[in-house]
């Protein structure tokens, strides 16, 4: 039997990489869980400005899942660390989970990764010593329903010429996850569903998905196009968010044309979600 959370999900934006935050902030999100855990997914550079405006302070999250390393994700992660460490009088580290676990319960790789290309050259001095991620956050414990999945969203392929041999390939991810709530599915940024994505869509009650209503070539994005495409019963519980669309854009007309096309809706920065 699937095991099912009750929460709610705001989002503090539902904007893309490039939105500019007089219009929309970047799609990080709060899950509040049933027992008042608040869960920050996510936190790109309009972090100060978008907890400000949705009324939740710093101190009221007690952990942040990160989703992959792009700024409109990771950037407002040191001056979170920061905060907390200075400004906030808490019992507990803020807790930091990214990326599957290792045997053992280890954190990931991907915190690893995180520390030493992203956070370690603005965190790593502290009065006048060296530290590591551990002195500001708790990356050993575990978030029960919630599971990290390898999405598509950045990937390479890269012919590497070895003395007189054929070229091989080679293919490498970054990291970039899909965040499934058991019954609820949060894309992360991402191109058009793989096979095993498709499949848990398909178990869940909810669908969040990367939209992007521009066409660019070579998009590392899920086009709109593209997910229209999408057999019925998915896209009807589907609400497509990370976009280029300002607030004002999103008005009934444009909702009424998605919702034609066969979706659920599209997020706005500040909506809400019980699921
Ligand atoms: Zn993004």
């Amino acid at each position: 039997m699937k095991e099912v959370y009750n929460m709610e999900i705001k989002f503090l934006g539902s904007g893309g990489g490039l939105v500019s935050p007089d219009v929309n902030y970047h799609s990080n999100m709060v899950v509040t869980f049933d027992n008042g855990y608040k869960l920050l997914i996510d936190a790109g550079t309009h972090i100060q400005f978008s907890l400000a405006e949705a009324g939740i302070k710093p101190e009221d999250i007690d952990g942040i899942a990160i989703t992959h390393q792009h700024a409109d994700h990771v950037g407002g992660l040191e001056w979170l660390a920061f905060y907390n460490k200075f400004m906030v009088n808490r019992d507990e580290k803020l807790h930091l989970f990214y990326g599957e676990r290792r045997a053992g319960g280890y954190p990931s790789e991907a915190l690893s990764e995180l520390w030493e290309t992203t956070l370690k050259g603005g965190l790593e001095i502290l009065n006048k010593s060296k530290v590591t991620i551990k002195e500001y956050f708790d990356i050993y414990k575990s978030l029960g329903g919630v599971r990290f999945i390898p999405n598509n969203h950045l990937e390479y392929t890269t012919k590497v010429n070895t003395h007189n041999k054929l070229a091989q390939d080679i293919k490498s991810y970054a990291f970039s996850f899909s965040l499934l709530l058991e019954n609820v599915f949060i894309s992360g940024d991402a191109k058009y569903p793989t096979e095993q994505m498709l499949n848990i869509m398909q178990q869940v009650d909810t669908v969040f998905y990367d939209c992007e209503f521009a066409n660019y070539e070579g998009s590392v994005h899920a086009q709109y196009h593209e997910l229209k495409q999408l057999p019925d019963d998915i896209k009807s519980k589907m609400y497509l968010y990370h976009h280029n669309l300002t607030n004002k854009d999103i008005d009934d007309a444009m909702n009424t044309f998605v919702k034609e096309a066969g979706f659920a809706g599209i997020v706005k920065k500040g909506d809400t979600f019980t699921v």
